[in-house]
């Protein structure tokens, strides 16, 4: 075994240097690590592969006392202690797949100040009497890993996580690292709030993925289009995603009959197939894993050509999660969807017809409203991925279908004067539902009653149907023009958005793509 790394204080940038052998730290990684070592508390947001781990590893190194890691997987926790100590970093894991002899060697460690990082599964930490134990020790801080976990509007919800507030209760004089890799803005807030972090710091790395271009089609013939699309990456590895068991194993089918070295994985497949398609991705080039999103955690690997949706994922952060799975080389690559057809109401039928409660339901119909922004953007669609994560890109990417093929976009500044108008006429107090029955003159019962059948902006938006008009005012909020209120059940109201005035005013255009118009459908008299 290496020699143990000595508990005497060491530099960060030795530390990197000597145990992790990294010529430099990358991003605000430096920073975050600093300001742990002197104590502070902080939540990191780091995309999946942005380098999380050393900004708690490297300052469990250079604080004295053990450093307390929180990790939801044991496999990840796994994966993190066999690479520490290969490193020669005094690491163990405590969770439930531990033998009662590991366990008990575990503690005599901790007790005898010969550990620099234990990993435990956040119910081990809350149960039995492991926080009286660990208040008896020596503590360099804690690292509270996929933070995520403690939001209800996140998309991987942890009851056991909520508890974690207790940490800064029971220990307030250790530091608390926070790290996830969902970072919008709301998710960041309820971190913030639930483990009590308000008072440390907030390091945001970009999010932005620039080798990653990303193309969306109307879904038309989505096993012709897949195939096309392949045709055009012979040879390289790629991940194909779609909703179900069933049609991954036809998409898979159909991938093979043509002649490409594909395998499927899904959640009900034996355990032994489905690490037998994981290896072989792994190691072998040019192998197309189709799969559902079982498909993911901890897929390290950096080759990845391209990702294909043939179905919509469930939310904007897993879309981005799946597709950051491509080019973690940093070489060119393509995350490509198709999007349309029956797929969205399906969608709201799926959430209505669950057994979640009605907040919850709200808050899932508002994530599927975050993805239809995307799928329906009209400027860059890499700019609202990223203001979905609370960042801005000041200039349209280059590297999406919509700055590659602009011209599918329309002039709609007049329509959008209207759809602002309505909003302002009614007194912010409405959802679009109700907006786009007034733009389109309908002669509804909330009409009549509200007496908006009296206003200037009654009927006067009869150029768009009602899906474009849906459309419109998705984009709208998609681009921050417009914000629904999420407790006024989705209520529109101006953003705090400089091109509000100016469009009013008519001084600037809007361009916007909207679906086609669908024609009425009318039964014609002769025709059978
Ligand atoms: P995350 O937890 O954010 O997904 P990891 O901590 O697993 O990311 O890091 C991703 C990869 O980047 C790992 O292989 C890690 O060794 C590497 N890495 C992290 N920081 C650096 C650095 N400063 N220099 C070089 N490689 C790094
Ligand atoms: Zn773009």
């Amino acid at each position: 075994m290496p020699e143990p790394v000595a508990a005497s204080p060491a530099s960060p940038g030795q530390v990197l240097r000597e145990v992790f052998g990294y010529g430099a730290f990358r991003g605000p990684q430096q920073e975050i690590v600093e300001h742990v070592v002197a104590g502070g508390s902080a939540l990191v947001l780091m995309p999946t592969g942005g380098g999380k781990s050393l900004c708690y590893q490297i300052p469990a190194l250079c604080r004295a006392g053990t450093a307390v890691v929180i990790s939801p997987l044991i496999a990840l926790m796994q994966d993190q202690v066999e690479g520490l100590r290969q490193a020669g970093v005094r690491a163990a894991a405590l969770h439930s797949g531990c033998s009662p002899e590991e366990t008990a060697n575990t503690w005599r460690l901790l007790r005898a100040g010969q550990l620099d990082l234990v990993y435990l599964s956040p119910e081990r930490l809350l149960a039995g009497d492991t926080l009286e134990r660990l208040a008896a020790l020596p503590l360099a801080l804690f690292a509270i890993d996929e933070a995520h976990c403690v939001s209800q509007w996140g998309h991987d919800f942890r009851p056991e996580y909520l508890q974690l507030s207790v940490l800064a209760q029971r220990f307030p004089a250790v530091p608390r690292l926070a790290l996830t890799a969902t970072a919008d803005p709301r998710t960041r807030d309820e971190i913030l709030a639930r483990l009590q972090l308000e008072q440390g710091r907030v390091f945001l790395a970009s999010f932005d993925r620039p080798n990653i271009r990303y193309l969306l089609r109307d879904k038309d013939d989505v096993r012709r289009q897949l195939l096309e699309l392949l045709a055009d990456h012979r040879g390289a590895s790629g991940i194909v995603y779609a909703r179900s068991r069933n049609r991954v194993d036809g998409f898979c089918r159909d991938l093979q009959a043509a002649g490409y070295d594909a395998v499927a994985y899904h959640a009900g497949l034996d355990g032994a197939v489905r690490s037998a398609a994981l290896e072989r991705f792994r190691r072998d080039s040019g192998v197309v894993v189709v799969a559902t999103i079982a498909f993911g955690m901890g897929i390290d690997k950096p080759d990845v050509r391209f990702v294909a949706h043939v179905d919509l994922p469930k939310s904007l952060e897993a879309y981005y999660q799946e597709t950051g799975r491509a080019g973690r080389d940093g070489l060119p690559a393509l995350a490509w969807m198709v999007h349309g057809g029956g797929d969205v109401p399906q969608l709201r039928r799926f959430i209505d017809d669950s057994d979640a409660e009605q907040q919850q339901k709200r808050v899932e119909h508002g994530k599927l409203d975050a993805l239809i922004g995307f799928t329906e953007a009209s400027g860059c669609r890499r700019q609202v991925l990223l203001s979905h994560f609370g960042e801005t890109l000041p200039e349209p990417c280059g590297n999406c279908d919509l700055c590659l093929e602009p011209d599918t976009a329309v002039d709609a500044t007049e329509s959008v004067r209207k759809a602002l108008s309505a909003v302002y006429r009614t007194g912010s107090r409405f959802g679009a539902a109700h907006l786009v029955d007034v733009l389109l003159g309908a002669d509804t019962a909330r009409i009549r009653e509200l007496g908006h059948q009296q206003l200037g902006v009654y009927g006067i938006g009869k150029e768009l149907d009602r899906g474009q008009w849906r459309s419109l005012f998705r984009q709208l909020v998609a681009q921050g023009l417009l914000q629904a209120d999420s407790e006024r059940y989705g209520a529109l109201g101006f953003g705090e958005d400089g091109r509000l005035k100016p469009l009013l005013r008519g001084e600037t255009q809007l361009l916007l793509r909207l679906p086609p118009a669908k024609r009425e459908r009318r039964r014609q008299p002769g025709v059978s």
